[in-house]
């Protein structure tokens, strides 16, 4: 059978992909997926005791891109979930991202919202020149915040000081000056209501769509007859490491699961300091199954493993550009995705660039 394209990879991008060119332009597409699952990362499934959990760590939709929201909306319908996080931090829990209500609890104030923006000036430091992901947390929250909160829970993630990381690491944690404990403020929120798997198995119902599952694409693909293959796996494995290796920061999640009905006040706690896990999820409490019991996920983060989060050095950036450069020239291949393009995309985000991707594709 001749394919028009051939997808590697079958998380939210290769999906995304697949379900365009199959229903807007009718051609056949083959996906192949080296896991033994369809959804990526994003994959959920039932474990021995029935409870729904999320295999690769707890994924929360949300994103002001009505496009992508109503995308996705064809394939699930979607729980009114608001996602909560509190931070364990000198045996108190608070709100996080900071808030008025994480401030007040932290140091036992009742300030109001402007005194709270004072205060955190006060608290701020004044670096003349922001560099690390620690010059940016001590210049908008100073130093005792700084401890507190965000240098050993970074350190854990990622396994080095604040200080030698990139601004764009910790500049992504927003400060709200008011009550709002949500942890996003995006316009559309929610858990697909049967879970991601099932929405991913609808997006891709279509007799056009073959899926070749347990396979990486280097053992079939010189078998495949297809016009264009869309990538969305590692780019240093596409070229077999000839620029070197992109490091990626990996997350060992260790579920377990309880003979009672909740385990924490939160969907996700923090654990900044205490522990060498950084969080732990309760399933539960984002997808609002009812069960006697109920389970949990620690994540340790890791060097070794499945690569999740690309590592933002200087010298992964400088590699990563070399394997562009190859990407450029490739006539009949695709890059797309978080593995492919070496940069950390939300959900939504990686739908928005499939989608857009599509247009070029098919236009
Ligand atoms: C711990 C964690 C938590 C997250 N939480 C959130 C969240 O709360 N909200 C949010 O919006 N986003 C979240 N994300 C991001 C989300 O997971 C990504 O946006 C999404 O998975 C990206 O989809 P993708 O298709 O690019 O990559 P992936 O989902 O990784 O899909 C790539 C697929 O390619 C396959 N593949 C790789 N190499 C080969 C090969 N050689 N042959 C065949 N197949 C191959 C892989 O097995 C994989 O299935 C989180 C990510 C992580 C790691």
């Amino acid at each position: 059978m001749k394919f028009k394209y051939v997808i590697v990879g079958a998380g939210l991008a290769g999906l995304t992909m697949a379900e365009r060119i199959a229903n807007v332009m009718n051609e056949k597409v083959l996906v192949i997926e080296k896991r033994s699952h369809i959804g990526g990362n994003v994959y959920d499934s039932y474990n021995d005791d029935g409870i729904l959990i999320h295999n690769y760590g707890p994924h929360i939709f949300h994103t002001n891109d009505k496009g992508v929201y109503q995308y996705l909306s064809k394939f699930t319908k979607w729980n009114d979930f608001w996602h909560r996080v509190l931070t364990y931090v000198d045996g108190n829990l608070v709100p996080m991202p900071i808030t008025v209500e994480t401030i007040n609890k932290l140091y036992k104030l009742n300030l109001s919202c402007s005194q709270v923006e004072e205060f955190l000036k006060e608290q701020a430091e004044d670096i003349s020149e922001i560099k690390t992901s620690r010059d940016v947390a001590l210049s908008k929250v100073g130093r005792d915040i700084y401890e507190k909160i965000f240098e050993t829970y970074t350190r854990k993630q990622w396994g080095v000081d604040p200080g030698d990381l990139d601004t764009s690491v910790i500049s992504r944690i927003p400060i709200r000056l008011n009550r709002d404990t949500r942890y996003f403020a995006d316009k559309y929120q929610g858990m697909p209501s049967h879970g991601y798997t099932r929405m991913c198995e609808n997006m891709v119902a279509n007799k056009n769509i073959k899926i070749m599952l347990n396979t990486d694409y280097k053992e079939v693909i010189d078998q495949i007859e297809y016009d264009k293959m869309i990538y969305t796996g590692p780019t240093d494995e596409f070229y077999n490491y000839k620029h070197g290796k992109l490091s990626y920061r990996s997350i060992q999640f260790q579920f377990e699961t309880f003979d009672k009905e909740e385990f924490q006040e939160a969907p996700v706690v923090n654990y900044p300091n205490d522990y060498d896990y950084t969080r732990i999820t309760e399933f539960k409490k984002l997808t609002w199954q009812e069960h006697k019991k109920t389970t949990i996920c620690k994540e340790f983060p890791c060097s070794e493993g499945e690569p999740y989060y690309p590592f933002p050095t200087k010298d992964c950036k400088a590699r990563f550009a070399l394997y562009e450069e190859d990407m450029k020239k490739e006539e009949n291949v695709l890059f797309l995705g978080r593995l492919a393009e070496y940069r950390y995309y939300n959900m939504d985000a990686v739908v928005r660039r499939a989608l857009d991707l599509f247009l070029e594709v098919s236009s």
